[in-house]
């Protein structure tokens, strides 16, 4: 039955009794937004901006950067479109930054950390951001936070180019929660920020310290470990205490099984990768938020990723 997914993409997807989740794409590339709406995407919750910067001697001008992100919001048509501000470092390298010699990248210059100290290059970024004109407006979000003081800063820098460039109002601002810092903080990071997106490959990489792009360790950097499921559960509870809109952009929003899960802890957008889009919705179409809410309950008290898979095909067989 989920098979028959693409036929509905185009309609939301509401639970059995009624509750909407939005389903996303993720995006790295000019060509992929047509492509996600025709895949029923209802917006890109996660632009990777990296493609503009890689392979390349420098790094690209404001005027390129805009035209970029404007074709992107014009083939979006005015759906929501989460930009997410350059994310080099750890595992994506830059050939145009000389990243100073380090044992440990992943834990190392990457991410906001790197963006707030080359401020020529997050300058560039937010300005040609502020100029693309969208139905709905763009939305900023910041890699690898792990404090408040990084949001604060980079708050600022914003505030004053949108003065600089006369704004009527500012753009929603908002974080990756990838570090489980930023996890265990959310209800303290939750009033300096307008939305979470839970970066699921990062953070579960971090919470189980497993190297992401390890084969050895493939079969164990598991996102259903309950380590992760317990992170994700009190970002989506601060989230919703201060009523700032939580979802998952991590390759955790693709799989089939996970999306019950993460709807359950009050998780409302999943962004996936383009391909996956219908057959998430088709899985939200299927379940009640009832049954979501009394699984992800369960889950959190659960001793193994199996554990927990186990037991979400237990309660939805049809999803096996
Ligand atoms: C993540 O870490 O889950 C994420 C979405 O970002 P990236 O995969 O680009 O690091
Ligand atoms: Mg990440």
């Amino acid at each position: 039955n989920m098979a028959k997914a693409a036929v509905n993409a185009a309609e939301p997807a509401m639970t059995q009794d009624g509750h909407r989740i939005e389903v996303f794409a993720n995006l790295g590339g000019g060509q992929g937004a047509r492509d996600a709406v025709a895949n029923g995407a209802e917006g890109c919750g996660l632009l990777r901006t990296e493609f503009l910067y890689m392979s390349r001697a420098t790094p690209p001008g404001e005027d390129e950067q805009a035209a970029a992100y404007q074709a992107i919001a014009d083939d979006l048509d005015g759906r929501p479109l989460v930009i997410r501000t350059l994310d080099i470092g750890g595992d994506k390298p830059a050939s145009f930054v000389r990243f100073p010699k380090e044992d440990n990248p992943a834990l190392g210059l990457r991410g906001v950390r790197l963006t707030l100290r080359r401020r020529d290059l997050l300058e560039t970024q937010l300005r040609a951001i502020l100029r693309v004109k969208s139905a709905n407006p763009i939305q900023i979000m910041l890699p690898m936070v792990t404090s408040i003081d990084e949001v604060a800063a980079v708050r600022e820098v914003l505030r004053s180019l949108e003065a600089g460039a006369g704004a009527s109002r500012s753009l929603p601002l908002g974080i990756m929660v990838e570090t489980p810092a930023s996890a265990v903080t959310a209800r303290a990071l939750a009033p300096h920020v307008d939305f979470f997106s839970i970066g699921t490959n990062d953070l579960t990489q971090y919470a189980l310290a497993m190297d992401r792009g390890n084969p050895q360790l493939a079969a164990q950097v598991d996102s259903f470990h309950p380590a992760v499921l317990n992170l994700i559960a009190m970002t989506a509870e601060a989230g919703a205490a201060h009523g700032k809109w939580v979802g998952v952009c991590g390759s955790m929003a693709s799989h089939p099984l996970a999306a019950p899960v993460l709807a359950g802890m009050g998780v409302t957008e999943l962004s996936a990768t383009i391909r996956s889009v219908p057959v998430i919705k088709a899985v939200l179409r299927s379940v009640t938020m009832e049954d979501c809410r009394a699984l992800a309950g369960t889950a959190l008290e659960m001793e193994s990723a199996d554990a927990v898979r186990a037991h979400i095909l237990s309660v939805w067989p049809h999803l096996r």
